[in-house]
């Protein structure tokens, strides 16, 4: 057995004339124990018919209906069973419903007396607000139907509900028919259940109070509801996408999610997030997500990859300025978007409006172009910051026709999302440190194996030389006078070598390891000069030098430098002039003023030469041509490393110049310029450089 036909349907069927209305549960609840308070305070016996949507409502009422029950011999109580709820004939009449029929997602209450008659015959709307899992919601539950004191309307209702019972209920035949008969038929009561009542009794102002009181407290409760899950939402959603975000330490991945999380959450026509600083003259946009269009709709242009200008974008300066999210709600109209002066701006803002008078204009035209091109209508702006340092910026677009005010939930969503945006790409951007801080230990790991390794090779190969020598002369008695002379005369140059070789590496140490302490001072440039030749001078003979010019104006400012690591740096690159150019070749030492605040330095030779792709290489430490074992000019192969740590020093460059080989070298270096020599000077000496050949 089952019936699908709903009352409230057949009833409105048949009196077409008959509004519905929206009940809140709550209100149904109060209605329903009004009518039957009714009836507990009346001597009537009337026809009671009682939908209840399930046995456990039923349940709840269970007592009621119990005392109800001793007033009137027809009372039906229907209900969807549950755990024992059946079909009965005990205190009063119980059917219980097939939970698919219809009338099982339906609220009937009927009672027709001698001087009352009314009915309440609704049914549930399901709507997605009202979710029926949360309990604290149960109340906010809507139904949608009738409400009356009218007896036709509420005769009809009992007429339909009794057809339902007797269809139930078949052995209740007699029972109904009498109940028909002695309520429903024309003979029974007239439609007296208004008039009847004197006006001081007339319950219905009085009810339609009731219910207008009782709902209005209903829709109150279901807004704080309301308000209530909307902030759960968002912090649900905050949670959520900062969870997402927090989960990546890939700036990318981190902006992807944020923003087709941001997007869809908030259901803007366009969200875009970029990164930016606030002195970029533009960026590009990396990041959008565009709300999905409908059928027939015009889908929206995409932004992603585009040139967004920022030096030349009003909104983009004023974030910036502010350090606050901007908003425009009409792109057409708005004065910062079209250069004219708004009236309602503080007087400051309004002059500087007059005072940059074209240049806002022009400086807005980019914006206009975007805005056109990609269909804004409103736009919100929110920056991305970390401890007042802009990172970037999330905007949201409203592309229909009419313009969009973001709400305030809105607003502290999206300027939430930004800041956890924010703290994840600066950890992303710590990790990213991180990891490169690693790979450059790693690096330096490495060379310092790769140094261990040569300096072992490069020491060892003086030790055994030294080794071998002595060994031959304390094994060998009968050797030679000449021959002794000659083993022990490579014993003590490798001695030396190994000496020096140890002193250099040292120095390259100190200095890399940034221990030197510099004391930097004005300096005369050619007293610098004339030292390291002293230096030259000493070691090696005048026969062996090639002729030396200084080329080096008389007026020259002074410098500003270390003057010990100066001359050391001057007496290197002079020495490697002289060892690798014929005594019959040229060395010069010139300086090159160009205005800055440098001095370039410049020892020339017209020896060996360098090949071309050498000429880096030759700033690596243990760096030899010829390499090592066959070097026939003696050195370490670390002076030009030690004078690229003493440039680098005082700031300076250092570098190499050559034709390649045999045709000659030029090294040059730069030192910061101390101040010039008083005017007066310069004046008398016209300028000219000082020519000096020295040999
Ligand atoms: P060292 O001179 O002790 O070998 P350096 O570091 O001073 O070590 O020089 C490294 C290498 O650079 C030299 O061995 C040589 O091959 C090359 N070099 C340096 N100066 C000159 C120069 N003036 N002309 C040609 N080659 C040079």
């Amino acid at each position: 057995m089952n019936i699908t036909t709903s009352v409230l349907a057949s009833l409105l069927q048949a009196m077409p004339q008959l509004r519905q209305q929206v009940y809140f549960k709550s209100s149904l609840t109060a209605l329903s124990h009004a009518m039957e308070d009714q009836v507990l305070a009346g001597s009537d016996q009337p026809l009671i018919i009682a939908n209840f949507q399930r046995e456990r409502f039923y349940r709840q009422e269970a007592h009621r209906y119990r005392r109800i029950a001793k007033r009137t011999s027809q009372l039906y109580v229907l209900a969807a069973p549950e755990t024992d709820f059946k079909n009965s004939s005990e205190v009063h009449e119980t059917v219980a419903l097939a939970p698919e029929d219809d009338l099982s997602q339906e609220w009937h209450l009927v009672v027709i007396g001698q001087h009352y008659a009314n009915c309440l015959i609704c049914r549930e709307r399901l709507t997605p607000v009202a979710d029926s899992t949360n309990s604290e919601m149960d109340t906010s539950r809507r139904f949608e139907g009738i409400w009356t004191f009218e007896r036709n309307v509420s005769k009809k209702a009992a007429e339909l509900l009794l057809n339902c019972i007797e269809v139930y209920r078949p052995e209740l035949a007699a029972k109904i028919a009498e109940a028909k008969s002695r309520y429903l038929g024309d003979s029974a009561l007239a439609d007296t259940s208004i008039s009847f009542l004197p006006e001081s009794l007339n319950p219905d102002p009085f009810v339609h109070r009731l219910v207008t009181y009782l709902q209005a407290g209903q829709y109150k409760l279901l807004k704080a509801y309301r308000s209530i899950s909307a902030q759960e939402q968002k912090e649900r959603l905050v949670n959520s996408i900062t969870a997402a975000i927090r989960r990546s330490l890939n700036p990318n991945e981190i902006l992807e999610v944020a923003v087709q999380e941001l997007g869809q959450a908030i259901g803007s026509c366009r969200c875009v997030i970029y990164c930016c600083k606030a002195t970029d003259a533009a960026t590009t946009i990396s990041h959008e997500f565009l709300k999905p269009t409908e059928q027939g709709e015009v889908k929206l242009a995409p932004t992603q990859g585009q040139s967004w200008p920022l030096q030349d974008n009003g909104l983009f300066q004023e974030v910036v300025q502010h350090q606050e999210p901007v908003y425009v709600e009409n792109t057409q109209d708005d004065p910062r978007l079209n250069g004219r002066k708004d009236s309602r701006q503080p007087q400051a803002e309004r002059r500087t409006a007059k005072s940059k008078g074209n240049a806002r204009n022009s400086r807005t035209t980019p914006l206009k172009n975007l805005i056109q091109q990609f269909s804004i209508r409103s736009v919100l702006m929110v920056p991305m910051l970390y401890q007042g340092q802009l990172l970037g910026m999330v905007e949201l677009h409203h592309c229909g026709e009419q313009p969009y005010r973001w709400k305030e939930d809105e607003l502290a969503l999206v300027e939430a999302i930004a800041t956890q945006v924010g703290v994840a790409l600066i950890q992303a951007q710590a990790y990213a440190n991180l990891e490169d801080l690693n790979q450059q230990l790693e690096a330096l790991d490495r060379t310092r194996s790769n140094l261990v390794a040569i300096t072992g090779h490069e020491l060892r190969t003086p030790l055994s030389t030294i080794q071998v020598c002595l060994e031959s002369l304390a094994s060998e008695p009968d050797m030679s006078p000449e021959l002794r002379q000659i083993m022990l005369n490579t014993a003590l140059t490798d001695a030396e070598r190994m000496r020096k070789l140890i002193q250099d590496f040292l120095t390259l140490s100190r200095l890399e390891s940034g221990r030197v302490q510099w004391h930097p001072e004005p300096l005369s440039l050619q007293e610098c000069v004339e030292l390291a030749l002293s230096h030259i001078r000493a070691r090696r003979s005048e026969s062996e030098l090639p002729q030396i010019t200084i080329q080096v104006p008389e007026d020259l400012p002074l410098v500003r430098a270390d003057g010990e690591w100066l001359v050391e740096a001057l007496a290197k690159l002079l020495d490697n002039a002289c060892k690798f150019t014929t005594p019959q070749g040229q060395v010069m030492i010139r300086t090159q003023s160009n205005g800055s605040s440098m001095l370039e330095v410049t020892v020339a030779d017209t020896g060996r030469g360098i090949e071309p792709n050498r000429l880096e290489d030759v700033f690596d430490r243990f760096y030899q041509e010829e390499g090592a074992l066959r070097r026939t000019a003696g050195g370490t192969g670390l002076g030009l490393a030690i004078c690229r740590q003493i440039v680098k020093g005082w700031g300076g460059e250092i570098w190499a110049d050559s034709a390649g080989k045999d045709q000659g070298s030029q090294f040059h270096f730069t030192v910061p310029i101390s101040s010039r020599p008083p005017e007066t000077k310069r004046a008398t000496d016209g300028g000219q450089p000082s020519k000096r050949e020295i040999k």
